[in-house]
C-alpha cells in the first residue's frame, strides 16, 4: 500500500537536535513541518523517573552495535541510541556537562567560519540561553550516594578542585554532574514538542522510519517512509534535514543514493553524489572500568526499590532521582584542557556489591566509519568506531586506569568499604583493555562539517554538491568534544535552526524573518534554567 503527504520541511528524527529544530523552525519561519520518527511517543511513566527509566531504556532503544572490534578482541560492542521521541535525550544518563566552550573555537580551526564559542553564545544570548544553559533545564543533583562524597573528597585529597556547577570546562576539576531534570524528573527534547503539536502548521508522526530521501536534479524533494505494509512518500517542497543522529544519519544519506560511489554501487545504490566523506570519521569516548568489590550495600539494591519509589513519588526525592554516574572528575596534564574522564556508578551493572570508576578518553584519536553493508544495505549500518585503533589512545588510557586506582586507594573511598579490585584486577593493562574497553555512547563525527575534500556539510549545514537538504544532529561534530554530547547536540539545533531559517528566508546575513503566528504557539511548560551564564547554580 501507498500513499503521500505533501508539506513545506521535512525533519528526520524526533530526538534531541530534532525535537529543539522543529520548535524553533515553527517560531523562526513559515514552513510547514512535518517530523517523523520511527520510535514511538515519550512515554514519561516509564522513563520519567530517572534511576527507573535507566533500567527500562532498552525497550525504547534501537539495538545497535558495532562490527567486531579488531582493536578490543574482535568484540562488538553495543550502542543503544534512542527510538522514542526526544532520541537518545529520553534515554540517556541526563549529564549535562558540556566540556570547554573551546572546542567549539577548535570547529573554526577545522572550517566551520561561525561556529567559535564567541560566535555561538552571541547568537544564543539572543534567546536568554548560554552555552551552560541550554534549552532543557538543567538541576544540581537531588541525591549524592555515599560512594560519590567518598569518590570526591578522595579527589580532592589528590588535589583535584571540587567545583559546582560541575560541567567539565577545565582539567583537574571534579564534582558532582548537573543533570537534564527538573523536580527529580528528567527532562528530554521532547518537551520541546509540548504545545508545538496544537500548531496549524506542525505535524509529528511517530512509528515512521523514512528509508531513504528522494533526490531529484541534485535537490532533495521529500522522504520515502515505512510505517509496517505501508510505504509513504511525503514531498517537501523547501526541503529536507537529517536528525537521525551519527549512527543513523550517514547511513540514510548512503541509502538515498549520496556516499562513496563505490560503497553504492557494490550495495546495488543508484549514485547521486558521490560525496566520500559520507559515513567517514565517525568519533566515540572509548573507556575502561576499573570495579571494585564494595561491603557498602549500594542504595539502589532491589531490596530498598519499593521505598525507593514510595519516595520518589510522593516526594520527587531519593535514589530514584539518581542517575547513577552522579560524580566525575576531569584530568589533564595541567589544568587546561583535560584528556580524560573518571566518573562513578554506584552500582555495577553485575554486581550490587560492586562499584565503579569509568576511565573515558575525552579526545581519542582512533577514527571508525558507518556504512550500509553491502550484501544487506537496508538492514542496520555497520557501525565501526575503531575503539583503540590508533596507537595514540593506549597510554592515555592505561594512565586514566592507573589515576583510578589512586583514588581508589585514597583513605576516602578505603574507609567507604572498597574491597577486592574485581577489574583489572590482577589481569596485565592492555589485556585488560582489550576484553573491557567500551563506549561511552557518545558517537559523532559521521558527516562531518567543514570545507575539506571529506567533508559532508558546509558550515551552513548544507549537504556539499545537493540543494534543500541540511544535516543537523551530532553526525556534523568535526572534531568530538570534550564533555558528554546531548548538550552538543542541542548547540547544533540552535545553531542549525537560525542558519537554516535564514537560508529559508532567502535573508542571508540578516536575522531569521518570525512568522506573523495564526496561532500561538505555547512554550513548554518548563521552568528557568538553574546554571546561569556565569556558571553560578541555584537549587531548583
Ligand atoms: C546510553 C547512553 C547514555 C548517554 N548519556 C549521556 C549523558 O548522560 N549526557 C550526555 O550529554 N550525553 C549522553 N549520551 C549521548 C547523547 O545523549 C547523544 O549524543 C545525543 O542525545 C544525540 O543527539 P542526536 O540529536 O544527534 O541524536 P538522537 O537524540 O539519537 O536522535 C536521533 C533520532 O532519530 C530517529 N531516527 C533514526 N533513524 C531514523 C529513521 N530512519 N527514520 C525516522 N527516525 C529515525 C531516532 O529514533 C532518534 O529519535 C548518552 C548516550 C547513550 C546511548
Amino acid at each position: 500500500m501507498s500513499s503521500s503527504l505533501e508539506t513545506d520541511l521535512v525533519i528526520v528524527g524526533a530526538g534531541t537536535a530534532g525535537c529543539l529544530l522543529a520548535r524553533r523552525l515553527i517560531e523562526q519561519t513559515s514552513a510547514r513541518v512535518i517530523l517523523l520518527e520511527a520510535g514511538p511517543r515519550y512515554p514519561g511513566w516509564a522513563l520519567g523517573a530517572p534511576l527507573a527509566g535507566l533500567r527500562l531504556r532498552t525497550n525504547w532503544s534501537w539495538r545497535h552495535q558495532t562490527v567486531p572490534q579488531a582493536a578490543l578482541d574482535h568484540r562488538q560492542i553495543p550502542i543503544p541510541m534512542g527510538r522514542v521521541v526526544g532520541g537518545t535525550s529520553s534515554v540517556n544518563a541526563m549529564v549535562a556537562a558540556l566540556g570547554p566552550p573551546t572546542d567549539f573555537d577548535e570547529w573554526v580551526r577545522l572550517g566551520c567560519e561561525g561556529w567559535s564559542a564567541d560566535e555561538l553564545a552571541a547568537s544564543l544570548q539572543s534567546t536568554g540561553r548560554s552555552l551552560f544553559q541550554p534549552v532543557l533545564p538543567v538541576s544540581p543533583a537531588r541525591f549524592e550516594s555515599p560512594f560519590s562524597t567518598a569518590f570526591l573528597q578522595a579527589c580532592e585529597t589528590l588535589g583535584l578542585r571540587h567545583v559546582e556547577p560541575f560541567t567539565g570546562d577545565r582539567a583537574q576539576t571534579c564534582g558532582l554532574f548537573p543533570l537534564f531534570q527538573q523536580h527529580g524528573t528528567r527532562c528530554t527534547a521532547a518537551q520541546q514538542l509540548v504545545g508545538l503539536e496544537q500548531h496549524p502548521r506542525f505535524r509529528l508522526l511517530t512509528g515512521q522510519t523514512v528509508r531513504r530521501v528522494l533526490v531529484e536534479r541534485q535537490q532533495a524533494v521529500g522522504v520515502e517512509i515505512q510505517s509496517g505494509r505501508q510505504q509513504t512518500v511525503v514531498r517537501a517542497q523547501a526541503g529536507v534535514i537529517l536528525s537521525a543522529g551519527a549512527l543513523q544519519t550517514p547511513a540514510l544519506l548512503q541509502l538515498s543514493g549520496v556516499g562513496p560511489a563505490a560503497l553504492l554501487r557494490h550495495s546495488g545504490i543508484a549514485v547521486e553524489l558521490d560525496l566520500p566523506g559520507v559515513g567517514q570519521g565517525l568519533q566515540d569516548h572509548v573507556g575502561a572500568p576499573v570495579v571494585i568489590q564494595s561491603r557498602a550495600a549500594s542504595p539502589g539494591r532491589p531490596s530498598r526499590w519499593l521505598q525507593a519509589a514510595v519516595q520518589w513519588l510522593l516526594g520527587r526525592s531519593g535514589v530514584m532521582t539518581s542517575n547513577c554516574c552522579e560524580a566525575g572528575c576531569f584530568l589533564g596534564p595541567g589544568t587546561g584542557l583535560p584528556f580524560g574522564e573518571i566518573f562513578t556508578h554506584f552500582q555495577t551493572r553485575r554486581h550490587s556489591q560492586a562499584v565503579e570508576l569509568m576511565c573515558a578518553l575525552v579526545r581519542p584519536a582512533s577514527r571508525g566509519s558507518v556504512t550500509i553493508d553491502p550484501a544487506d544495505p537496508w538492514g542496520p549500518p555497520r557501525i565501526d568506531p575503531g575503539y583503540l585503533t590508533d596507537p595514540a589512545d593506549w597510554a592515555p588510557l592505561r594512565e586514566l586506569v592507573m589515576t583510578a586506582r589512586e583514588i581508589a586507594a585514597q583513605p576516602a573511598l578505603r574507609e567507604f568499604g572498597l574491597g577486592a579490585e574485581l577489574l583489572p584486577g590482577d589481569q596485565p593493562l592492555d589485556e585488560f583493555l582489550r576484553r573491557h574497553a567500551s563506549t561511552c555512547h557518545h558517537p559523532v563525527g559521521s558527516c562531518r562539517m567543514g570545507t575539506d575534500a571529506l567533508a559532508v556539510v558546509n558550515p551552513r549545514l548544507e549537504v556539499h554538491g545537493l540543494r534543500r537538504l541540511w544535516l543537523a544532529d551530532n553526525s556534523i561534530a568535526p572534531v568530538i568534544p570534550r564533555g558528554h554530547t546531548a548538550a552538543t547536540a542541542l548547540v547544533i539545533a540552535e545553531q542549525g535552526a537560525r542558519l537554516i531559517a535564514r537560508q529559508l528566508n532567502g535573508a542571508a546575513g540578516g536575522s531569521p524573518r518570525p512568522r506573523r503566528e495564526p496561532r500561538h504557539c505555547p512554550t513548554p511548560t518548563v521552568a528557568a534554567h538553574s546554571i546561569d551564564a556565569a556558571g553560578a547554580s541555584a537549587r531548583e
